[in-house]
C-alpha cells in the first residue's frame, strides 16, 4: 500500500508512530493510500523545524517574501490541472469543482503577494514637540493551521498564504482524509524559494491536534472545520494562552420572496446545495420559502434534479460526484428516512438512484414541508440534501434564519432592494448574498460566520488575516531639536 507521509524540514518524514488512515478513492470506494499519523514527537520535530526556520523567515525583506508567493503562484497556475486531479482523486469532487478551488486559493495567493502593502503602519508626526508615534505589525513565530477534508487545497491557502507572508513559520495538519494536496503546496512552495522548514506537513488526526495544541512554541491556531471540533479548540488553545480563529459548520439559508425570478432562484439553489455534493461550508442547505412563490419553486427545483449528472471525475459530463465516505453517504441518506418518519415530504429521493460499482455515491434529494423540529433540518447534513421551509412572510422567514444556531452565510432572492437592504441589515450571519447563493467573499475581504459557526472573533483570509497572523506594537519616539546638539550640526537655532 502507498504510503503518504510527513513532509518536514524540506524533505518527507516517514511516520514511525505505528498508527496510519486509509485514503479512499471515494469514485471507485477503494483504497489507494494510507497516510502516517504523526505521533507526539513528530508532531514536536515539525514544531522544532518550524522554530528553526522562522527567525531567518522574519527578517527577510518584504519583497523577498512576496517573491515567493509571486513564484508559487505563477506554479500554481501551471499546474492548476494536477493539483486539481489529485484533490479529485482522494476528495472525489468532480474537476470543475476542483478547478474552482484551486482558482479561489490562487486567489489568497495574490492577495498575500501584496503584503508589502498590506504590512503598512500608520504615522503621526509631532504628538507633542520633537515626538512622533507609529504603530507596526510583527509576525507571531510558529503557528499551527488544521483544516478540514472538504477543500483540500483551498483552505490550507487561506491560512497559509497570509501567514508566510506576514514572516511567521507554518504547521498544517490537513485532513486525514485527503492529506495529498497539503504536501504538493508545501512541496511548490519551496520551489517557489521559500526555505525548508518554513511550511511542515504532518498528518494525524485528534492525537496530532492534540499535541499541537498543548505545545508551547506554537503561537496561534487556525482551524477550520466542524462546529464541535471548532468549539473544543477554541477552549482549549485560549486556555493556555493561544490566539485561536475557529470556524465551525454551517446551515445556510436561502430565503426566496415571491417577486424572486423564479428560475434564477431554482437555478441557483441547485447549483448551491448540490454542487461539491453538498459538502460545502457555504452550502445552501435549507430554501425558505415565502408566500405563494413555495410551491412553484418546489416544482422548479425539482424539474431540475434529474438532470444533474452524478459521477466519477474522470467522466468529462458529471456535475456531481461521491460523497467522501461510505460511512458519510450512509449517514446523509439516513436523514431521508428520518425526514419522512419526522412528516416531512421527500420530493426528491436520492436513496433511489442506483450507482455502478462500490463509490461513494448518493443522487440527490429534495425534502418539502420541513419544520425547525426535525433532524434533517437542525444538523449540518453536508451531502447533497435541500430541505424547504415555508413561511408565510418576510418577517417570518427572518426569524427563521436568525433563530439557527449556525450563521455562516445566508442568502436573499428578490427584485426588491429594500427587501434586500433590510435583510443584509438584519440578518444574524457573517456573510450574505443578495440573488447571490454562495457569497463567499474575494479574497480581499474576509470570510466567516458568526454564532456557532466561528469561535474568536476575527474571520479568516484578506485583511482580518494579515491582522491574525501578526502583532501590534506602537512606538512613540522623541528626538531632541538636532539644534541643540553638542555637536553643531549647522542647524540655526531659531526655534
Ligand atoms: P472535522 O471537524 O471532522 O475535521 C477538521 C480537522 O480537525 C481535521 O484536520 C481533523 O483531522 C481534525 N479533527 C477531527 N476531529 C478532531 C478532534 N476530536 N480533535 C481535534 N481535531 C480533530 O471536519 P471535516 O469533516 O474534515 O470537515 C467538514 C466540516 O468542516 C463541516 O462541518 C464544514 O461545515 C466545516 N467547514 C467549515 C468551513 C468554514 O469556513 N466555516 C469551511 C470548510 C469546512
Amino acid at each position: 500500500m502507498r504510503r503518504i507521509h510527513h513532509y518536514v524540514a524540506g524533505k518527507e518524514l516517514p511516520g514511525t508512530s505505528g498508527r496510519f488512515g486509509p485514503v479512499f478513492d471515494p469514485a471507485t470506494g477503494v483504497q489507494q493510500a494510507e497516510v502516517a499519523f504523526a505521533s507526539a514527537a513528530e508532531v514536536d520535530r515539525a514544531v522544532a523545524a518550524a522554530v528553526g526556520a522562522a527567525a531567518s523567515w522574519r527578517d527577510s525583506a518584504l519583497g523577498k517574501r512576496a517573491d515567493v508567493l509571486f513564484r508559487f503562484r505563477q506554479l500554481l497556475v501551471a499546474r492548476r490541472a494536477d493539483l486539481a486531479a489529485a484533490i479529485t482523486s482522494e476528495h472525489g469532487k468532480v474537476p470543475s469543482d476542483a478547478a474552482g478551488e484551486v482558482a479561489r486559493g490562487i486567489e489568497n495567493v495574490e492577495f498575500a503577494a501584496g503584503v508589502p502593502q498590506l504590512l503598512k503602519g500608520g504615522y503621526s508626526e509631532g504628538v507633542s514637540a520633537g515626538v512622533d508615534v507609529y504603530s507596526i505589525r510583527q509576525p507571531l513565530g510558529v503557528v499551527a493551521a488544521i483544516t478540514p477534508f472538504n477543500f483540500p487545497a483551498m483552505v490550507p491557502l487561506w491560512m497559509v498564504a497570509n501567514a508566510i507572508a506576514c514572516g511567521n513559520a507554518v504547521v498544517l495538519k490537513p485532513s486525514e482524509k485527503d492529506p495529498s494536496a497539503s504536501v504538493l503546496l508545501a512541496r511548490w512552495l519551496e520551489e517557489a524559494g521559500l526555505p525548508p522548514g518554513v511550511l511542515n506537513v504532518v498528518h494525524g488526526d485528534r492525537g496530532a491536534v492534540d499535541r499541537l495544541l498543548e505545545h508551547p512554541s506554537i503561537a496561534a491556531v487556525s482551524f477550520v472545520g466542524s462546529t464541535p471540533v471548532a468549539r473544543s479548540i477554541y477552549q482549549r488553545g485560549t486556555a493556555v494562552g493561544k490566539r485561536v480563529q475557529a470556524l465551525g459548520g454551517a446551515k445556510n439559508h436561502m430565503v426566496v420572496l415571491p417577486d424572486a425570478d423564479l428560475d434564477a432562484a431554482a437555478d441557483a439553489a441547485v447549483s448551491a446545495a448540490y454542487g461539491s455534493a453538498g459538502e460545502r461550508c457555504m452550502a445552501i442547505s435549507v430554501v425558505v420559502a415565502v408566500g405563494a412563490i413555495g410551491d412553484r419553486l418546489v416544482d422548479a427545483i425539482a424539474a431540475r434534479l434529474p438532470k444533474v449528472a452524478i459521477g466519477p471525475g474522470r467522466d468529462p459530463a458529471a456535475e456531481m460526484g461521491p460523497l467522501i465516505t461510505a460511512e458519510h453517504r450512509d449517514k446523509v441518506a439516513g436523514y431521508l428516512g428520518a425526514a419522512e418518519a419526522e412528516g416531512a415530504t421527500v420530493v426528491v429521493d436520492g436513496r433511489t438512484r442506483r450507482f455502478e460499482g462500490s463509490g461513494f455515491f448518493l443522487g440527490v434529494s429534495l425534502v418539502d414541508r420541513v419544520t425547525r423540529t426535525m433532524s434533517v433540518y437542525r444538523d449540518e447534513i453536508f451531502g447533497p440534501v435541500l430541505a424547504v421551509v415555508r413561511a408565510a412572510s418576510y418577517p417570518e422567514a427572518l426569524e427563521i434564519v436568525n433563530g439557527n444556531p449556525y450563521g455562516n452565510g445566508a442568502a436573499i432572492f428578490t427584485r426588491d432592494g429594500g427587501a434586500a437592504r433590510q435583510f443584509q441589515r438584519e440578518v444574524t450571519c457573517g456573510m450574505v448574498g443578495v440573488n447571490v447563493p454562495i457569497p463567499v467573499p474575494v479574497a480581499y475581504y474576509s470570510f466567516g460566520g458568526w454564532k456557532d459557526s466561528l469561535f474568536g472573533d476575527t474571520h479568516i483570509y484578506g485583511p482580518d488575516g494579515i491582522h491574525f497572523y501578526t502583532r501590534g506594537k506602537v512606538v512613540t519616539s522623541r528626538w531632541p531639536d538636532p539644534a541643540t546638539s553638542a555637536i553643531d550640526l549647522g542647524f540655526p537655532q531659531t526655534r
